[in-house]
């Protein structure tokens, strides 16, 4: 038996979160033979009618203002319970910052996605904390035991404009570059790839961390409100989630640039001074000698012969990074790959 609520958790998931409902039976089977287990406001359980052959963990809204890819993963579900988009993977659905999404904001009290791999303990009266927690155990208890690959895809849509208009980012966990995912990211069409150089506090180094998934997170363009976003321009990232959960093989083969992180800007006081326009694009390049920070006795100075920025942000908190400056390793990468 689905009930109308059921029916309205799988065909509309984000407007039954945000109305802070609760279906009325935990876990039922949608009309595509789906098992569906609600797991909490925001995180949905799909099991396949066979065996899984891998696990995907797939979230958005970990930013609440970044409307686009929670609103495709939303329409992804009712497809999946409709038996349109079919899934062989065993799926965990997660819409991250509710409270944030509700107030069209992308968090309450702190960054969400800085909260992870245990720094919600230094944030105990933020509101974001307990969400951490629980996003942390969803995903262990997902993952725990779960059919390989494991895979975590968390979308975001950027701040700014950028250069490259649809980027992913790689946690560092030491762990070697795995092909399968920069095949998968060619088979979105992301444009280019940052990798990170040191362990972070986003939900994608947590279930890399943590869980051994091949985690990524996407930036996959500009923010507008709920219901103003032209789906068509995720056409891409979409379609490859949609293969990737069913299984079946990547199709397109778009070129990707590969950039690493090679230092930070930080924030040191609130005489932090950034000294390029408060809009740059992301991956704007500098040449070596520019000086684009100082706070205090502190100056960020270009040391490479060219550097990238990337999300620029002057008015973080103090004590935070204000930028992060990436120079290009894509031959190097790709020649990496086993
Ligand atoms: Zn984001």
């Amino acid at each position: 038996m689905t009930s109308s609520a059921d029916s309205s958790l799988l065909e509309d998931f984000l407007a039954f979160t945000l109305a802070g409902e609760r279906p009325a039976a935990g876990s039922g089977n949608a009309a595509s033979g789906v098992r569906w287990t609600w797991r909490g406001a925001g995180v949905l359980l799909l099991e396949p009618t066979a065996q899984p052959t891998h696990s995907v963990l797939a979230s958005a809204g970990v930013h609440g203002d970044e409307t686009a890819p929670i609103e495709m993963l939303s329409a992804l579900v009712a497809d999946i319970a409709s038996g349109r988009a079919p899934l062989t993977a065993r799926m965990l659905v997660i819409l991250g910052n509710v409270d944030a999404m509700r107030a069209g904001a992308r968090y309450i009290d702190d960054d969400l996605n800085r909260l992870f791999s245990g720094r919600h303990a230094r944030f105990e009266t933020s509101r974001e904390a307990p969400r951490a927690i629980e996003l942390e155990n969803a995903a262990l208890d997902f993952f725990d035991g779960a059919a390989h690959p494991k895979w975590h895809i968390d979308m975001h849509t950027a701040i700014r404009a950028s250069v490259f208009e649809q980027f992913a980012l790689l946690p560092h966990t030491g762990a070697p570059l795995a092909r399968a995912m920069f095949d998968w990211l060619r088979d979105a069409r992301l444009q280019a790839v940052l990798l990170h150089r040191e362990k972070g506090n986003t939900f994608t180094h947590f279930t890399a961390q943590e869980a051994g998934a091949l985690a990524c997170t996407l930036e996959l363009g500009k923010v507008r409100p709920f219901g103003q976003n032209d789906l068509a321009r995720f056409a891409a990232s979409d379609a490859a989630l949609r293969r990737l959960i069913a299984g079946e093989s990547a199709r397109e083969n778009a070129p990707l640039r590969v950039f690493t992180v090679v230092a930070q800007i930080d924030k040191h006081s609130d005489q932090f001074v950034l000294n390029v326009a408060s809009d740059v694009p992301n991956f704007t390049a500098f040449s070596v000698g520019t000086e684009l920070a100082r706070d205090g006795d502190y100056r960020y100075r270009v040391s490479h012969d060219e550097e990238r920025i990337v999300f620029p942000n002057p008015k973080v908190k103090p004590g935070l990074r204000a930028g992060l400056m990436v120079v290009d390793t894509t031959e190097a990468t790709l020649a990496s790959l086993d």
